[in-house]
């Protein structure tokens, strides 16, 4: 017998019923689309004319577009199937399965091989592409495709024995508006879940308006197969006459499908019945009827009945040896039936470990890419952190920079004010003498002879007084200007106040410094005076450290002594200490004066 399938229910009634006229010539590539789709609307009334229009459209396939092409290898994955080469539309509609991306064609690619498994009892094989199938995203499926799927996801559930599912897409089915056909399956098939799971409503009147509509869909298969199970249901109410009436009332309508399961499945009733009832003739009849029209399989409930009402009305007959052959046929049957549902049940199972791993896979590969996400998170703000530090870092770092040779230039800044004067440039006192002292003791050190130059502007006052202060000033800064002039490399010079500068040379003796004092002289003469109509002089004062030793303050008394006796002597001239009337007497006389 052939195992229920929705192909069986929904395309095998009408295989062998009359078929259309051919269907016109197809004019151009256009129609082609409209070709496509009554073949598909003919798919499962009028199997004829579906493959008579598949073949007009097969014809034109080089001037298919990919799409309708993917289209055509569906219907044509149908139509392996409905002349029973299951192992063609499985193979057709695995590849297309693969391939195509258009959603529908693929859930109906899926759908179409899961029902075909199920023909064929690869029922793992079934399970895998109906659950890939009902994995894809439910928005994007047409209701019809969906509800189709839905269909053949409650036979093929209800053949596995596992009701509760079959139960589940049945109603999903009904709660999606279904065709007026769809609507008749899918309460045939929710009828059949809650019989199998023992569940069946406490009134009869679902069974009843699930008959009514199926009959009124004209829909003959699923209206008996209800009948079977709502007269399994009186039978262990024990409304035996009640059950035998409503199927023989319908047996003829019955055997007029040709449906191989319904037909087995109802005489396999019958006989059950009318052994009950002591009619072991009928019975026997019914059971051989159910034998030679239910179909080819050796593992169907109906024939397992079949066995055993035939062995028990032997025995009733007397017949031991026919009853004996029996028996062992019953025997046989029954332990092929218990094969057959222990094959589905570990299909189930398989399919089921199956899912669970690949979920398990799948949460697995999601907790991994987290942890990636959160790494890479993790890594990019580090290295943000990193960046910001190292930012701040050169900021900071810059800014100390920047504050340091600031202060490092006001801290110069104050020092050259500190040691500078200020109008001319030149070292001042202070600093005159700091330079002064060390060079006099790298000097002594080098045991070389160094000399000191005294000088003061002769009459500066005049100046002052005829032409102004700021004019004294201007000459004060042209006479700085001359005696850096008259200076060497490595000379001290300085302006120690007023109008007196100084100049002290190591490695120069006195006729060095005379001649210092004359180059400064020279310098000053050479200056622009044009502006207050007289030339710059000055009065020079020299000393030795040969002289005066190499302590600054005596070197200073000596020259500065000097210096007065040039002043003495006429000014605008050089004395040199320890000459011409120039020594300790004349210091001492200065001290006190
Ligand atoms: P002598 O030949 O005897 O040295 O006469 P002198 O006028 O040069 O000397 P005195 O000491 O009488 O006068 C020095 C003057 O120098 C007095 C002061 O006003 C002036 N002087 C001192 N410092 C400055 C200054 O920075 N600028 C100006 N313009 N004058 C100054
Ligand atoms: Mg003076
Ligand atoms: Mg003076």
């Amino acid at each position: 017998m052939k195992p229920v399938t929705l192909l069986s229910l929904l395309g095998g009634l009408s295989i062998g019923i009359g078929v259309a006229s051919a269907p016109a010539v197809a004019a151009s590539q256009g129609e082609v689309v409209a070709l496509l789709q009554k073949a598909d609307e003919t798919r499962n009334n009028d199997p004829k004319a579906f493959i008579s229009l598949l073949d007009r459209v097969a014809s034109l396939e080089a001037d298919l577009k990919p799409a309708q092409r993917d289209y055509l290898r569906l219907l044509q994955a149908y139509q392996h199937s409905y002349r029973g080469r299951y192992d063609l539309a499985i193979k057709d509609a695995a590849i297309l399965f693969k391939q195509v991306t258009e959603p529908n064609l693929k859930f109906r690619a899926g759908i179409l091989l899961a029902n075909n498994a199920a023909i064929t009892r690869d029922y793992s094989l079934g399970l895998r592409y109906l659950s890939e199938a009902l994995d894809l995203d439910d928005g994007q499926i047409d209701a019809a495709n969906r509800n189709d799927g839905f269909l053949v996801a409650s036979v093929l559930y209800n053949q596995l024995g596992q009701y509760s599912l079959g139960q589940h897409y049945a109603e999903r089915v009904m709660a999606r508006e279904p065709t007026a056909k769809n609507r008749c399956v899918a309460r045939h098939l929710r009828v059949e879940a809650l019989y199998g799971l023992g569940s069946w409503a406490k009134d009869d009147l679902e069974v009843k308006e699930a008959i009514a509509d199926c009959s009124s869909q004209k829909d003959v298969i699923a209206a008996n197969l209800l009948r079977g199970n709502y007269a399994r249901h009186l039978a262990t109410q024990g409304k035996i006459t009640e059950a035998v009436a409503l199927l023989e009332q319908n047996l003829s309508e019955v055997e007029a499908t040709g449906y191989p399961r319904l037909i087995g499945e109802m005489h396999g009733l019958l006989a059950e019945y009318r052994l009950i009832q002591g009619d072991i003739s009928t019975a026997e009849a019914h059971a051989r009827a159910a034998l030679a029209k239910g179909g080819d399989g050796n593992f169907s409930l109906p024939l397992v009945t079949a066995h055993k009402v035939l062995y028990e009305a032997a025995l009733r007959n007397g017949d031991v040896s026919a009853a004996l052959e029996q028996y062992r046929r019953y025997a046989e049957a029954d332990k092929a039936r218990l094969d057959e549902i222990k094959a589905r049940e570990f299909a189930f199972q398989l399919s089921r470990q199956e899912l669970q791993q690949k979920n398990q896979a799948i949460e697995l590969l999601q907790k991994q890419n987290e942890v990636l996400k959160l790494q890479q998170e993790v890594s990019q703000a580090s290295a943000r952190n990193t960046q910001l530090l190292l930012a701040l870092l050169v900021m900071v770092l810059a800014a100390i920079g920047y504050w340091a040779y600031k202060i490092k230039r006001v801290q110069m800044m104050f020092r050259r004010q500190a040691e500078m004067d200020g109008l001319t440039g030149l070292s001042n006192r202070r600093h005159f003498r700091h330079n002064a002292e060390a060079l006099l003791q790298r000097c002594a050190g080098a045991g070389r002879e160094s000399s000191l130059v005294l000088l003061d502007l002769d009459h500066f006052k005049h100046i002052n007084d005829r032409h102004g202060h700021a004019v004294g000033d201007w000459v004060l800064q042209q006479v700085a200007v001359a005696i850096q002039a008259a200076c060497r490399e490595g000379d001290v010079c300085g302006r120690l106040g007023g109008e007196e500068f100084a100049i002290l040379s190591c490695g120069s003796d006195m006729e060095a410094a005379r001649r210092i004092a004359q180059r400064c002289s020279e310098h000053l003469a050479a200056i622009d005076t044009s502006v207050i109509g007289r030339p710059v002089t000055a009065s020079f004062g020299c000393t030795t450290s040969a002289r005066s030793g190499y302590a600054f303050e005596s070197m200073f008394a000596h020259a500065d002594a000097a210096m007065y006796q040039a002043k003495a002597g006429g000014r605008d001239r050089v004395r040199a200490y320890g000459e011409g009337g120039v020594g300790p007497a004349t210091v001492l006389e200065l001290v006190r004066s």
